[in-house]
């Protein structure tokens, strides 16, 4: 055999076992082996008091400087149930805990009065951990810089059911622009990228509702939350 021939048979072998290798991977056999390894996020391996003492320290973006308190999260940490707003108010910032305010007395009627559940059965936090000065809106940045808090809490959390208070935590989420009132209403997958739950849990679900301030300017909405949130009591009940 000369060197042509030689040349020949080895670019014939490789693209064999190309062949192959992606014939593997399509049906899914080399998955593990051959695809780029996920990132890992940040907090991967924290557990959840390793991750509030680092959240109560953090000093990642510019909302630590007008911050009173950072506002992680409440609740029973292994709740099924688990419920995200948006960022802390003034009262939440005061106090830090998350839905403390004159809506976050409509949130716990609804949990308490509604569902029949104790706010302490359910784990509340919002997507932001420190107050926007002024209540302004969340920045894209920050939500990005803070987000992996969340994943994490959701993470150890596990819970099978994520009510979203509000067009920021849905489509945090939902990895979506979308509004509320289009999002609203239905059970959607929870998009966040990067989210790993262990192979014996389904990823929770997502139901976006209307948030408790919007609620207190708009009482007429409170019917359609009322409605979301029977959904969210027969999934959890069936389930
Ligand atoms: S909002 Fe989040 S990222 Fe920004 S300082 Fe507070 S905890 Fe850190």
């Amino acid at each position: 055999m000369d060197t042509d021939d030689l040349r020949k048979s080895y670019i014939e072998i490789v693209a064999s076992v190309r062949e192959y290798m992606e014939e593997q991977l399509r049906l899914g056999f080399l998955e593990t082996e051959l695809r780029e390894p996920e990132k890992k996020l940040p907090y991967a391996d924290f557990d959840l008091p390793n991750l509030t003492a680092d959240a109560e320290s953090c000093t990642k973006c510019p909302l630590h400087e007008t911050r009173n308190s950072v506002v992680f999260g409440v609740g029973d940490t292994s709740a099924d149930l688990m419920f995200i707003g948006e960022a802390p108010g003034a009262d939440e910032d005061k106090q830090g805990e998350p839905f403390v305010g004159r809506a976050g007395q409509l949130l716990t009627q609804i949990i308490e009065a509604g569902m029949k559940l104790k706010r302490s059965d359910v784990y509340i936090a919002n997507v932001l951990k420190c107050r926007p000065p002024g209540n302004r809106n969340p920045a894209s940045d920050e939500v990005e810089t803070c987000s992996p808090y969340l994943i994490r809490q959701i993470e150890l959390i596990q819970p099978k059911v994520i009510v979203a208070l509000g067009s920021f935590a849905a489509q945090m989420l939902l990895g979506t622009k979308t509004g509320i009132t289009r999002l609203r209403g239905e059970f959607h997958d929870c998009q966040v990228a990067g989210l790993n739950f262990p192979p014996h849990k389904k990823p929770p679900v997502v139901m976006p509702t209307y948030h408790p301030a919007y609620l207190l300017r708009n009482p007429n909405a409170k019917r359609d939350v009322w409605e979301d949130i029977q959904q969210v009591m027969a999934f959890l009940t069936d389930g």
